[in-house]
């Protein structure tokens, strides 16, 4: 398989405790810009991220085989950080994004140009499959044992959240921790009176540890000149990239089996990139410039 990117992931996963950090992404194809045209409105953005990723990893150090659980046990900051190389392997450093100034008065339509490379954070130091903290309530201190959020974690937090919001983040933090121990370091059960507190730290602690999990994008409008802070959703904006350009899919198809007599089969399973080189070629020699 052509075009393939090699990925060091910014955390990594852990297998028998042995840490691996290396996958290998490869480019879509026709067929991956059908699937994914198709189930637009039917799953929450973590499955769909969790699709996205398990077609298109080839590989993934000391994992036989890849599938949507592997894919699924990764980090939110390594999967985001995989979404960007594959923008890159896709469609290129660049990124045009058009965003609304948030001030009320003003509300200027802004373009702005990111890099997929300004985006990507630097593989972190010391990454550990669990990581230990104090949550201090009503004047105790608890040891929390708590890992970093996965792409299953989302899915299950998204499920429950479509229905009751707070309960959504609630479970996400419980899949999160693994152990709480009290002042007197004796394992404890959760209780209400600590959750409060739970959910007000350690999800500041979480994003300090995964970086690249939250893309916050410090911005100024250049009409009121107020400066603002926005969340770049990497898989959201990736997603509507592929599936903004389905409807072309069927007319470039056309237009390749018309001219080179392959098959719809055979074009669908080429990727994107060889695909739209052939089809500058077509549009080139058929353009009035290329007939002369
Ligand atoms: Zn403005």
């Amino acid at each position: 398989m052509d075009c393939l990117g090699q990925v060091i992931l910014p955390n990594g996963y852990w297998i028998d405790r042995t840490h691996y950090r290396n996958v290998k992404l490869r480019v879509l194809t026709g067929l991956d810009e059908e699937f994914f045209a198709e189930q637009i409105s039917t799953t929450f953005p973590a499955n769909r991220i969790t699709n996205l990723l398990n077609r298109c990893i080839t590989s993934m150090d000391g994992v036989e085989e890849v599938t949507s659980d592997a894919v699924g046990r990764l980090t939110v900051g390594d999967r985001e950080a995989l979404l960007l190389h594959l923008r890159r392997l896709i469609m290129g450093e660049r990124m045009q994004c058009i965003l609304n100034c948030p001030q009320t008065d003003c509300n200027e339509l802004m373009d702005i140009e990111l890099r997929v490379s300004d985006l990507l954070q630097p593989t972190y130091q010391k990454p550990e499959p669990v990581y230990e903290d104090i949550v201090e309530s009503a004047g105790r201190k608890f040891r929390v044992r708590f890992s970093l959020p996965t792409g299953i974690d989302q899915e299950a937090a998204a499920l429950k959240a479509s229905t009751d919001v707070q309960a959504g983040g609630v479970l996400l933090l419980r899949r999160c921790v693994e152990s709480v121990f009290d002042d007197e370091d004796i394992e404890t059960e959760w209780f209400p009176e600590i959750l409060p507190e739970m959910l007000k730290a350690l999800p500041i602690k979480m994003a300090r540890l995964d970086p690249q999990a939250e893309l916050i994008l410090n911005l100024t409008c250049p009409i009121c000149e107020e400066s603002f802070s926005t969340l770049f959703d990497t898989g959201a904006y990736l997603l509507q990239e592929i599936t903004s350009t389905s409807d072309d899919l069927y007319s470039q198809i056309h237009l390749l089996a018309l001219h080179y007599h392959w098959s719809e089969a055979d074009i669908l399973s080429m990727n994107i990139n060889k695909r739209h080189r052939y089809l500058n070629l077509l549009l080139d020699t058929l353009s009035p410039e290329g007939l002369t």
